[in-house]
C-alpha cells in the first residue's frame, strides 16, 4: 500500500465534442464536467426533460450485450464503456459525462477521442483522498461461455489478459500495470473488434445505423478489414483490456488486484464487477465494530434478565447502556455468527432477519415500559408495528445499537415506541411498536 495517500481527481474544465452515435447513426455531441469529491462519474441525458442523471454504478447496470447500458428508472445510456475506461484510467474520480444523447460518440471505436478529451479538459487533484478496494482473498467468476476472470491480491491495479477468437483463431495475450502513462500509449488506441458473422444480422436489421469500418474493425474468417492498418498486432486483445478497464470502473472505487481475464466479455466483466461490490459492501457493514460507549445507569446482561422474561436464543439485548430520560433509552446487542438464525438465514449468506431486529426493538422499549410501572409481574404483548423499514442487512460481527422511545403510554397498559437499530452510525432499520401488558 503506498505510504502517502492518493487524493481523488477531477478534470480542469470542460471539454466536448460531436460524433455520430453507434446505434442511431445520428450526431451527438458529449461535454466531460469536473464534478465535486465523492461525486463519482454520472452520465447526465440534456437531451430529457430535467435532465437526469445516471451513477455510473453496477447498481444501474442494465444490459451487457454487446456493449454495456447503464439507467437509472426509464432513462438510459448506452455504450458507456469506453467514456468510463478513458475517464478511470487517466485518474478521473469525479466528473459529468453530459451528453444530448443516449449514447456517446463511437469515434474511432477505441478511447483516444476522450482521452484527448481529458487531455484537453486537464485533470486537477481534490482535497480528498481516494477510496480503495484493497483484494484480500482470490475472488473469480466463471460463465458459461468459457469466460474466466481471476482476481488477485497485488498493491497495484494489474490485467493479464487473453483474448482468444472462434476456434481459438487471433489468441491474443497482454499483461500490464494500468496507468494513465500505460493506459494512454498501449490501450486507449484499441479499436472495437466486430466478427462478421455477428454484425451482419444487427446491419440487416439497421440496428447499427452509424457503424462502419470507420469505428470498428471487422474480422471476416481469416481476413481482418478495417480502415486503416492495425493499430498494435495484438489490437484485439489491447481491446479487451479496455473494456474490463470501462467495465470495472462500475464499482466507483479504485481496485488494488491483479485481474487475470482469459475470453472476457461485458457480462463477465459486469460480474466481477458486482462480487467486488458486493464483498465492499459487506466490508462496510463490519469494518467498524465501534466501542461501546459508558453511560450512567445502565443495565447490565444479568439486570436485563430480572426484567426481560426472554432467554436464549430470544434475548435480543445484551444490555442497556443508558437511560437518556425516563422514556428513552439505548440497548446494545452484538450480534455473533453463534446466533443460531444464521444457520438457515442464509446457509453460506448469513443475515440477520428482519423480524429479529424488530423483536430487539420491542426488548429494549418493554424494558422501558417495565422501568416505568416499576413492576415485571407483567409480560408485554406485541400488539402492531408501523412504519417497519429495513435498509442495511445486518451481518455477523455487527453491534447495533437499539434506540427506544416511548411516545405513548396509555394508562401503565398500553405504549408505543418509536425505534431504532443502528450499525457504525446508520440505521439499519426502524419501526413504530405497540405493545400491550397483562398481568402474568
Ligand atoms: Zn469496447
Amino acid at each position: 500500500m503506498p505510504s502517502t495517500p492518493e487524493f481523488q481527481q477531477t478534470l480542469g474544465k470542460i471539454a466536448g465534442f460531436t460524433g455520430t452515435a453507434l446505434h442511431t447513426g445520428e450526431k451527438v455531441t458529449l461535454k466531460l464536467q469536473p464534478a465535486p469529491v465523492d461525486h463519482g462519474i454520472k452520465f447526465k441525458r440534456k437531451d430529457l426533460q430535467d435532465e437526469p442523471t445516471i451513477d455510473a454504478k453496477i447498481e444501474n447496470l442494465k444490459t451487457v450485450e454487446r456493449a454495456t447500458t447503464i439507467g437509472e428508472g426509464s432513462v438510459r445510456v448506452h455504450t458507456v464503456e469506453h467514456v468510463l475506461a478513458a475517464l478511470w484510467a487517466m485518474g478521473v474520480d469525479n466528473a459529468v459525462v453530459e451528453m444530448d444523447a443516449n449514447e456517446p460518440p463511437i469515434g474511432d471505436g477505441s478511447a483516444q477521442p476522450y482521452v484527448d478529451l481529458i487531455r484537453k479538459a486537464g485533470v486537477s487533484a481534490q482535497e480528498e483522498p481516494r477510496k480503495f478496494f484493497d483484494v484480500r482473498d482470490t475472488m473469480h467468476v466463471e460463465s458459461k461461455t468459457g469466460a474466466l476472470l481471476v482476481l488477485l491480491p497485488d498493491d497495484k491495479f494489474r490485467i493479464s489478459c487473453t483474448q482468444a477468437g472462434p476456434n481459438n483463431k487471433f489468441t491474443q495475450f497482454l499483461s500490464m500495470e494500468v496507468t494513465p502513462t500505460a493506459f494512454e500509449r498501449e490501450i486507449a488506441p484499441a479499436r472495437t473488434f466486430v466478427y462478421y458473422e455477428d454484425v451482419k444480422t444487427l446491419m440487416d436489421k439497421n440496428l447499427i445505423k452509424g457503424g462502419s469500418l470507420e469505428n470498428a474493425i471487422v474480422v471476416r474468417g481469416e481476413a481482418v478489414l478495417s480502415k486503416e492498418p492495425l493499430r498494435f498486432p495484438d489490437e484485439f486483445v489491447r481491446h479487451k483490456i479496455l473494456d474490463i478497464i470501462g467495465d470495472l470502473a462500475l464499482v466507483a472505487r479504485r481496485i488494488r488486484g491483479h485481474v487475470v481475464a482469459v475470453k472476457p466479455g461485458h457480462a463477465s466483466n459486469a460480474e466481477l464487477a458486482r462480487l467486488i461490490t458486493r464483498e465492499q459492501t459487506r466490508r462496510s457493514a463490519v469494518a467498524v465494530s465501534r466501542a461501546v460507549p459508558s453511560g450512567d445507569g445502565g443495565l447490565d446482561t444479568d439486570q436485563v434478565m430480572q426484567i426481560l422474561p426472554h432467554r436464549f436464543p430470544f434475548l435480543m439485548v445484551d444490555r442497556i447502556i443508558s437511560f437518556e430520560t425516563e422514556t428513552k433509552c439505548i440497548g446494545v446487542k452484538t450480534v455473533t455468527i453463534n446466533e443460531p438464525f444464521f444457520q438457515g438465514h442464509f446457509p453460506g449468506h448469513p443475515v440477520m432477519p428482519g423480524v429479529m431486529q424488530v423483536e430487539a426493538m420491542a426488548q429494549v422499549a418493554s424494558i422501558l415500559l417495565f422501568k416505568l410501572a416499576k413492576t415485571t409481574s407483567r409480560i408485554g404483548y406485541f400488539m402492531s408495528a408501523d412504519e417497519v423499514k429495513f435498509r442495511k442487512p445486518v451481518l455477523p460481527g455487527d453491534t447495533i445499537f437499539i434506540h427506544a422511545e416511548l411516545t405513548k403510554s396509555r394508562g401503565e397498559r398500553l405504549a408505543k415506541a418509536k425505534c431504532q437499530c443502528v450499525v457504525n452510525d446508520a440505521i439499519v432499520s426502524e419501526a413504530e411498536l405497540m405493545f400491550t401488558f397483562l398481568d402474568k
